[in-house]
């Protein structure tokens, strides 16, 4: 695929994979299994910040993890500072102060913990008397797949999801869009692992029935002859794609769970036929020799989330400042991609860890007017 790509005159790079090549930091190296695949890493060698860092933090002596509880409700007091949150842990309730409170609960948990913390400070949720948490959610749209069938064994019975090779040629602002009618892109990946119930759930290119000897003897044959790859479009922040709390389903506590409102864009759908094309030249040029192009989809939910507690510097229309801080309470601080005001056409997770150092930095040396 790479070659294939040099030859269109794209620039194709192995995908990065936050994933031990080898031992690193008493972890151990890849096994090249893919059960990270929706499952866990149990060697622990795919990054998470739970057998990275957070070991790493507890260590120094100076973080305390409390594990199995559920924050119900951010607190605050009459001038609308964060003083903690409550929770509750084995049925009991508590409440734990803090000078500081960093949310960090994923982008539809921020937001939902966010409008349910109702106070007279903020009668419509916390930090929301802007009415902008829940605004310009984002997500990238699923769809627009392409599978494609080759005349060769591909040998691709190893690996993780994470390795692939990519093409960011297409991607965000990297083309020329004057005669485009679209913002945006996307960047094209083609998986370089395969295992084997997956790879039977092959689709036959029209050569073969969908049951029966035929069916089994043209999987026997091809199951290592084709390949799918995942196009991540970008998706744009649009005032009527939103989170808030559902007026009637709640979760068994009783609280509201959060409901998704988004819509497909033209925008949006214009991106995917145009990377999608691009992926059928690509795998063309690789010799392919069936393509099917799978639907343009749907706006998600996909396993990224973006938007809902924006940065930006106008509070009028965002809800968190450039490092992070509500621009109402200044002392709580919100982390991870519902900060973003933008999705790209990359996943979200290295960037709000990034973002996450930065609010840490600035915390850490802004303590003293930041934590009052
Ligand atoms: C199947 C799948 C595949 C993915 N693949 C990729 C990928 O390849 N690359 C990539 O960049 N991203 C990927 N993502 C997205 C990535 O997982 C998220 O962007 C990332 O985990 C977000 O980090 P976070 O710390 O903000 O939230 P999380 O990792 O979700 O952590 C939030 C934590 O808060 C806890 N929590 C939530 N609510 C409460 C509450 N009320 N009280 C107490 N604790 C609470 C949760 O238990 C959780 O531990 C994938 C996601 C999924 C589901
Ligand atoms: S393939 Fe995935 S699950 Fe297996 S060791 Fe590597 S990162 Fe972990």
């Amino acid at each position: 695929m790479a070659e294939a790509a040099r030859g269109l005159g794209w620039h194709p790079f192995p995908g990065p994979a936050a994933v031990n090549s080898v031992r690193y930091q008493n972890r151990a190296a890849c096994a090249y299994h893919g059960f990270c695949d929706r499952g866990g890493c149990h060697l622990d060698a795919k990054n998470s910040t739970a057998v990275s860092t957070i070991p790493r933090a507890q260590e120094t002596g100076r973080l305390q993890v409390v594990t199995e509880a559920h924050v119900r409700r951010v607190e605050v007091d009459g001038e609308g500072r964060a003083t903690g949150v409550s929770y509750l842990k084995g049925g009991e309730e508590y409440f734990q102060p803090a000078d500081v409170v960093l949310l960090a609960s994923y982008t539809y948990e921020n937001v939902r913990l966010m409008l349910l913390s109702k106070s007279p400070a903020y009668p419509d949720g916390l930090s929301n008397n802007g009415g902008q948490v829940g605004r310009h959610y984002m997500t990238h749209a699923t769809g627009a797949g392409v599978l494609a069938l080759f005349p060769h064994r591909l040998n691709r019975w190893y690996g993780l999801p994470a390795q692939g090779v990519a093409i960011d040629d297409w991607a965000a602002d990297n083309f020329d869009h004057s005669d485009l009618d679209f913002i945006g892109g996307g960047n094209l990946w083609v998986y370089s692992d395969r295992r084997p119930i997956a790879a039977a759930r092959m689709p036959t290119f029209g050569r073969a029935p969908r049951w029966g000897s035929a069916w089994k003897a043209f999987v026997a044959d091809n199951a290592d002859r084709w390949t799918n790859c995942y196009i991540q479009k970008s998706t744009l922040p649009y005032e009527d794609n939103y989170l808030d709390l559902h007026p009637t389903v709640t979760d068994p506590l009783g609280d509201p769970v959060c409901r998704i409102t988004a819509d497909f864009k033209d925008n949006e759908r214009r991106i995917a036929t145009f990377v999608q094309d691009r992926m059928v030249e690509w795998f063309r040029a690789a010799g392919a020799v069936e393509i099917i192009r799978q639907g343009l989809g749907t706006m998600g939910p996909s396993t990224h989330a973006y938007g809902g507690t924006r940065m930006g510097d106008d509070p009028e229309t965002n809800v968190v400042d450039r490092w992070g801080f509500s621009h109402e309470a200044p002392n709580l601080g919100i982390l991870g991609a519902s900060v973003m005001g933008t999705s790209g056409s990359h996943n979200p997770t290295l960037t709000a860890q990034a973002l996450g150092w930065r609010t840490a930095a600035h915390l850490v040396e802004n303590w003293s007017s930041i934590a009052g």
